[in-house]
């Protein structure tokens, strides 16, 4: 894995090491997995290739990140305080985009926009926040019934693969009844729905 020095001060070198001590193995191993499919599909949707890669790399960095870490940030950083009922299912995309801007030392918004959105995705997406959210879902070592049609359907067409996966994750979540963030929700409506 080498990230040129565009997107942060600290070296790839540096970035791989503060990626690993921040996860277990098995995580790491489906952001490797995340970096190579993002870099796959921005190739497919004339994206810049290395950036997506290095989204998809670090996408999930603060996934294991300690709940009163995020509480802590939640409170004293303004975010929206409707947070706190959720958990690091939703935090680590929308308030991991914090700590990777403070550790990581990211500033450009379109890698943290799509950081924030790689869970939950929204009614507006980039470009890069759709290779991100889709490569997560898609990547090599995800093994779920569906992700075959799943990866059929996103290296067609990467709006098509967005539908795909908010319409299983929505049915996911009400099967299990889980709490739906809003803008999951707002999400379903914008890209799933076959009107
Ligand atoms: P991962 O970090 O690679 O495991 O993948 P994601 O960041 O995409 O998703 C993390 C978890 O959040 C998954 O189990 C999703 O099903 C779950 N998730 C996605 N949207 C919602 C939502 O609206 N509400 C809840 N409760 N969970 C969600
Ligand atoms: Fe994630
Ligand atoms: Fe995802
Ligand atoms: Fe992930």
């Amino acid at each position: 894995i080498n990230f040129a020095k565009t997107y942060s001060p600290l070296t790839s070198a540096e970035i791989v090491a503060q990626e690993k001590s921040n996860m277990d193995e098995k995580r790491f191993k489906h952001c490797i997995g995340v970096s190579e499919t993002s870099r796959k599909l921005a190739e497919l949707n004339d994206y810049d290739p290395d950036k997506a890669a290095l989204a998809g790399f670090i996408h999930d960095y603060a996934k294991q990140v300690p709940p009163e870490r995020f509480i802590k940030v939640i409170k004293e950083q303004h975010f929206d305080q409707d947070l706190l009922n959720y958990n690091r299912a939703i935090w680590h995309g929308i308030v991991g985009a914090y700590f990777i801007e403070k550790e990581l030392k990211i500033t450009d918004p379109e890698i943290l926009t799509a950081i924030r959105r790689h869970t939950t995705a929204d009614v507006e997406m980039s470009t890069l926040d759709k290779i991100v959210f889709v490569a997560d879902f898609i990547e090599p070592g995800r093994d779920f019934p569906g992700v075959e049609e799943a990866r059929k359907v996103a290296f067609a067409n990467l709006d098509d693969g967005v539908g795909f996966e908010l319409a299983h994750t929505l049915d996911f979540l009400i099967t299990n009844r889980k709490k739906i963030y809003p803008k999951t929700f707002a999400a379903y409506n914008k890209w799933a729905v076959k009107d």
